[in-house]
């Protein structure tokens, strides 16, 4: 893509209102806007980002066996009273409206009551079991406190899968893979070293949930955790009990400020027993079906990440989910100069390489601190002075190295994952 004709302009302030660093950044880089306090526009940048975070998130859910669809945002009251959750003392973040026809209608801040409900269509028998179903869907919850930027939103993206299994036995083994599969979810988004398997309350259902907690001070969650043991204990169910269960002390564990990116959980048969989901076992005898259901937040998840990854000049996106792979700058008046940096880009594109080309005209400087704000992983320079050092100059985001290398070189540097041989 060429930058002059891309709409966004990147800022040197961030909106005066916004307080969390992620939101700042994002917004002064171009990859979102704030309509108000938790409500943010993804941008062209910003959706690219997040297509790439949806991608891995939607191979690992495939890989277990996962179906997508998507459900719809309005949701019915009359599914949601089954279970006693349409109530606003119960559910504390509904938004609702009225229909003009009458009655009332929610805004989806979860799905497991709908999608339960639509599985009476769909499962009869033990041969229709096990299901795997996920969607990237946006939620609309009607938070308190909005003060986070991306990682809270009144109106977010979150990747939610639901199982629906014979028995506790396949329920478990699924439920163990997805632990794997979002494993590899957060180590392919560079977030794996500070990404905790978390023990946290299993509500009514279990003695533990799981959650994905990923070390930021910008979380608003607090876990204990062990390294080397790899264990980590949400604070709220932080106690003796656990401790001893977990066969960990006090002493070895380090209180860490987090936000929760994931969340796993297991419904066991309570919820399809109240919403009358049964299949007829070999038998022939009605039995209710296991529900597990499997969170990621994805908005969240690019505002940790921003958080994480940015120093004072900008964003630093891991190669993964980064907008472009490669920011190529061109600078001066020099024609030969230009139709070199052109060349350039046409053939990173025809190599499949994702580039972004400042062919604005505009003064180096603006053009460097614009690379450093979007953070793009490759900094490519062609100019005078560059070709004076034999090349292209090359610079990684994460880096304060710069190297020089022929411009036939490029391609094979980048396949080669970077290195200058
Ligand atoms: P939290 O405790 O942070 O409010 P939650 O327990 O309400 O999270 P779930 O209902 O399990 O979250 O939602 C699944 C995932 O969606 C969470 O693990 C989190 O990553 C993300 N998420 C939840 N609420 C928000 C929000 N308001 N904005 C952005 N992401 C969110
Ligand atoms: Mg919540």
């Amino acid at each position: 893509m060429k930058q002059s004709q891309l709409f966004t302009k990147t800022r040197k302030e961030a909106p005066r209102d916004e307080e969390s660093k992620n939101a700042q950044l994002l917004i002064r880089a171009g990859f979102i806007h704030k309509e108000m306090a938790g409500v943010y526009d993804l941008l062209p940048l910003g959706m690219k980002v997040i297509e790439k975070i949806k991608n891995i998130v939607r191979e690992e859910m495939n890989a277990v066996g996962g179906h997508e669809f998507i459900m719809s945002s309005l949701q019915s009251k009359d599914t949601w009273t089954d279970t006693n959750r349409w109530d606003d003392d119960i559910v504390d973040v509904w938004f609702k409206s009225k229909l003009h026809a009458g009655g009332e209608i929610g805004f989806g801040w979860s799905h497991e009551e709908p999608i339960t409900n639509m599985m009476k269509n769909h499962i009869s028998s033990y041969k229709d079991l096990p299901v795997y179903v996920y969607q990237f869907q946006t939620k609309m919850r009607n938070e308190l406190r909005a003060k986070s930027g991306i990682m809270r939103g009144r109106e977010f993206l979150m990747k939610d899968m639901y199982s629906f299994s014979i028995d506790e036995k396949q329920h478990e083994d699924f439920y163990q893979k997805t632990i794997q599969a979002y494993n590899r979810c957060y180590n392919r988004f560079g977030i794996g070293d500070d990404t905790f398997v978390t023990f946290a309350d299993g509500g009514a259902f279990t003695e533990f949930s799981h959650e994905f907690q990923t070390i930021t001070e910008a979380g608003e969650d607090e876990i204990y955790i062990n390294r080397e043991k790899n264990i980590a204990i949400n604070e709220e169910v932080y106690n003796p009990k656990t401790l001893k269960s977990l066969g960990v002390t006090e002493v070895e564990l380090e209180k860490v400020k987090t936000a929760e990116v994931g969340n796993i959980f297991n419904f066991g048969t309570k919820k399809c027993e109240e919403m009358k989901l049964y299949f007829n076992n070999k038998d022939g005898k009605p039995t209710p079906v296991f529900l597990g259901s499997y969170g990621i937040g994805i908005t969240r998840v690019m505002g940790v990440i921003a958080e994480k990854m940015s120093d004072e000049n900008g964003l630093v996106w891991p190669e993964s989910i980064a907008p472009f792979k490669v920011h190529l700058l061109t600078f001066g008046k020099n024609e030969n100069v230009f139709r070199e940096a052109e060349n350039l880009y046409h053939d990173l594109k025809n190599a499949g390489i994702e580039v972004l080309f400042d062919d604005r005209d505009m003064g180096p400087g603006q053009k460097m601190n614009d690379a450093d704000l979007i953070g793009i992983p490759y900094r490519m320079v062609v100019s005078e002075r560059a070709a004076e050092h034999g090349g292209v100059e090359v610079k990684k985001r994460n880096s304060s190295d710069v190297e020089y290398i022929s411009a036939d070189r490029v391609i094979s540097y980048l396949q080669e994952g970077g290195e200058n041989k």
